[in-house]
């Protein structure tokens, strides 16, 4: 049985509550070696023992808990065991890590709801109620300290009642920041999309549910921005959400108004129900039931689900009177950032928007849903905002102040403070004007608000990102990160890894530093840095950007490196095209204008979805590569041939692998087939590799590893073989981890002016 060990950090009124107690009763029980201890940041508890003790372990916290205890958030890693013996409590840690710590925005507690739902109390149907344990924090915070009158809750006055709460340290809202009542606080409105008021408070509540019945899309003003809410069972509603939000076929969330409602749907493990109830409430992705009844469009063609559970008064009470899910996606066109404040929504949304629902309490900064699922057993954020942001990760030892800026999509920021790194909330893809301001703004937030003196700025090579660009604004020094380095980085830095290690860094694309795009890297990680140990073979996109939105073009891309000019006489290969379109890709390819070398595995996923016939153009990033995952069989254990050319770095060569697939194709073998031998043999290449490289650590980052099929895949093999195989928890493998890995990047080299790779 492989020892693992498991950290939790737990935060909220979990001091003085017999907390500890209860954590050294529960492991002894479990027969987890390790300790528990309480400091200013919260408590601290390390457990070690088998998988499956740690992870009764995780779910016994919290479902066991002492009654007085209130968790507000709770954050688990799994890290490489250090043979504790027995279990105990630590003594109380006084000093150390003094940096005030801004909690994220909290899910609304068991007390709230039942409030809510009490018509004999006094906060009854009220949708903003809160307590200490619960509710807006990060989205409401201006400065620090947190007090009221540094929140957009000092414009509300309390009323005497709220006042004799916020006082009494027996309350349960004693120091609640955001404490209101029906009387004092915040109040919905009901507009129309011109911003007329059509109704106010319980009457605008009334006539929502009634709105989305008739089939009418909401624009709602929730935690961290507007939401646009629809039916999820009207199909003719969902599909007019996405005309008009020009979302075509991405997948949209749902709320569902009860965790039993939720089990109608979706298949739910313990380990998804404990992130699905956590009081971060992420969207977890889920699988589907076939017999769920849901309309069509709100995640087509997709075997998985994105559930979320109210997480909001409002939401509880919107839910609760409609009694069935709705689609809960954020406020926006798509690519822009989420809308914060009324005129702005009114702008933007009311060709979207029937009616808007919207209250007077300010939104400081926005916050999208956070998105979680379970991968190789164990959590896995893939957007992290909502209820994780802006909850750092503790590096092993101090670092001066970096900012780092992170990359163009997916874009978060970073800020280094003493241990701490604070990640920013998930800002997005840094393709439209509003989405640069939200960028600019975060860049400015996170030093302003812990009141740092950066000593550097970290950002990617890439010249042309709008991030880095906005790097010389600052008068410090600048360090240029390679991207996949920064992969690998931050997915060292959460699991506390140290060098040698073979870091895997696969993904759409990345600035190589070389002039050529990479995507498929091995890098042999040391204390000075990264080498490029190895990459998959090279081959051309035919119209560059152009191919991410074109899968069918990465594919004759790879065919042409294959078969070069008799590939223009092999015509049961080119059907993807018309012979317009024809003429112009081969001059591409033939002059390689417009045609950059790609080593991207994000890519090799889309020419082979390409290639099957899967996909020939694709409405979203990574939308081939997901539909190819979901297509492949269980249970296949053949797997398609490469080689590896023993050349320095090596170079992984898909070659082999084509033709067999061409042959397959041939042979009318399914993409389900064709999909699952593909799968099985990246694994082989991280092998292959690994034992070329030799060393026994294995890293996994970069969006590929997403993908649960060849990240689960890679880890049981990697496993098998010996390796100890690494791979993330609470930070994205996508480009939301670059920001991450820059900081640390930056803190590696005595020179931070030094711009290297
Ligand atoms: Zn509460
Ligand atoms: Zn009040
Ligand atoms: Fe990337």
């Amino acid at each position: 049985m492989i020892r693992e060990r498991i950290r939790i950090v737990v935060r909220g009124a979990v001091q003085g509550v017999g907390f500890r107690p209860f954590v050294f009763r529960l492991a002894t029980e479990l027969q987890l070696e390790g300790w528990v201890l309480n400091s200013v940041q919260g408590v601290f508890i390390e457990g070690e023992g088998p998988r499956d003790s740690l992870n009764r372990f995780l779910l016994r916290l919290e479902k066991e808990k002492p009654p007085r205890a209130a968790i507000q958030s709770f954050e688990s890693s799994f890290l490489d065991p250090v043979n504790y013996t027995g279990f105990e409590i630590r003594q109380s840690q006084e000093s150390g890590g003094k940096t005030a710590l801004i909690l994220p925005d909290i899910a609304t507690c068991a007390d709230c709801v039942s409030e809510i739902f009490d018509p004999a109390d006094r906060r009854f149907r009220y949708p903003f109620t809160n307590c200490t344990n619960c509710g807006p924090r990060f989205t409401i915070i201006e400065a620090l300290p947190y007090d009221r009158t540094n929140t957009s809750m000092k414009k509300f006055q309390m009323c005497a009642d709220c006042e004799r709460e916020y006082h009494d340290p027996r309350d349960r809202r004693f120091h609640a920041q955001p404490n209101a009542c029906p009387r004092c606080g915040p109040q919905l409105q009901l507009w129309d999309s011109a911003g007329q008021t059509i109704a106010s408070k319980e009457d605008a509540l009334r006539q929502v549910v009634e709105s989305v019945r008739a089939g009418k899309i909401i624009a709602l003003k929730g935690l961290g921005g507007f939401q646009l809410i629809v039916d999820a069972a009207n199909e003719k509603s969902v599909l007019q959400l996405r005309e008009r939000k020009h979302r075509e076929e991405k997948p949209f969330a749902v709320m569902t108004p009860s965790l039993a409602t939720a089990h109608d749907h979706c298949r739910i493990s313990e380990l998804d129900e404990r992130l699905l109830l956590s009081p971060e409430s992420p969207i977890v992705l889920l699988a589907r039931k076939s017999n769920a009844r849901l309309a069509p469009s709100v995640a087509p063609g997709n075997p998985n689900l994105g559930v979320v559970l109210p997480y909001t008064p409002l939401h509880h009470l919107l839910l609760h009177g409609l009694g069935i899910p709705v689609v809960a996606t954020s406020g926006n066109l798509s690519d822009e950032p989420i809308c914060i404040d009324e005129q702005d929504a009114l702008e933007r949304l009311h060709r979207i928007a029937d009616v808007f629902l919207v209250h007077d309490r300010a939104i400081v900064r926005h916050m999208d849903d956070s998105i979680a699922r379970i991968i190789a057993g164990r959590e896995i954020v893939t957007r992290r905002a909502r209820g994780y942001a802006p909850l750092p990760v503790q590096l092993t030892q101090p670092v001066p102040s970096i900012l780092a800026l992170g990359a163009h999509l997916k874009n978060t920021v970073a800020l280094s403070v003493g241990q701490n790194v604070f990640v920013s909330q998930h800002i997005g893809d840094l393709e439209t004007e509003q989405a640069y301001t939200a960028f600019v703004r975060s860049a400015a937030d996170l030093p302003q608000l812990y009141e740092a003196r950066i000593d550097a700025v970290a950002c990617d090579m890439h010249p042309d990102y709008l991030s880095t660009k906005h790097a010389v604004q600052f008068s410090v020094p600048i360090r240029a990160v390679q991207h996949h380095w920064a992969h690998i980085l931050s997915c060292m830095a959460e699991n506390e890894l140290t060098p040698p290690l073979l870091g895997v860094s696969w993904d759409g694309t990345g600035y190589g530093g070389d002039g050529t795009i990479w995507g498929g890297e091995f890098l042999r990680g040391d204390v000075n840095g990264f080498s490029r140990g190895g990459h998959l073979r090279q081959f051309r996109l035919p119209g560059g950007e152009a191919a991410v939105k074109e899968p069918r073009r990465s594919a004759i891309g790879l065919l042409y490196e294959i078969f070069g000019d008799q590939l223009w006489s092999l015509d049961h290969l080119l059907g993807a095209f018309d012979r317009s379109e024809l003429s112009l890709i081969r001059q591409m390819l033939e002059k390689g204008v417009n045609a950059p070398l790609t080593s991207s595995a994000g890519r090799l996923f889309d020419a082979v979805a390409g290639l099957i016939g899967l996909r020939l153009r694709a409405s979203f990033e990574g939308q081939a590569a997901m539909e190819l995952e979901f297509a492949a069989h269980d249970r296949v254990d053949d797997k398609y041939s490469f080689t590896l050319h023993q050349e320095s770095p090596l170079v992984i060569d898909w070659q082999p692998a084509i033709l067999e697939i061409i042959d397959d194709l041939r042979a009318g073998k399914t993409p389900g087939m064709i999909s699952a031998k593909f799968h099985n043999m990246l694994a082989e290449m991280i092998i292959a590799v690994a034992r070329k490289i030799g060393q026994e650590k294995v890293v996994l980052s970069g969006g590929c590893f997403q993908n649960r099929l060849l990240t689960e895949r890679t880890i049981d093999r990697l496993t098998a073989e010996n390796f100890r195989p690494y791979w993330h928890q609470r930070i994205p493998p996508n480009d939301g981890g670059i920001s991450l890995g820059q900081v640390v990047a930056a803190t590696m080299s005595e020179n931070p002016k030094r711009a290297e790779i």
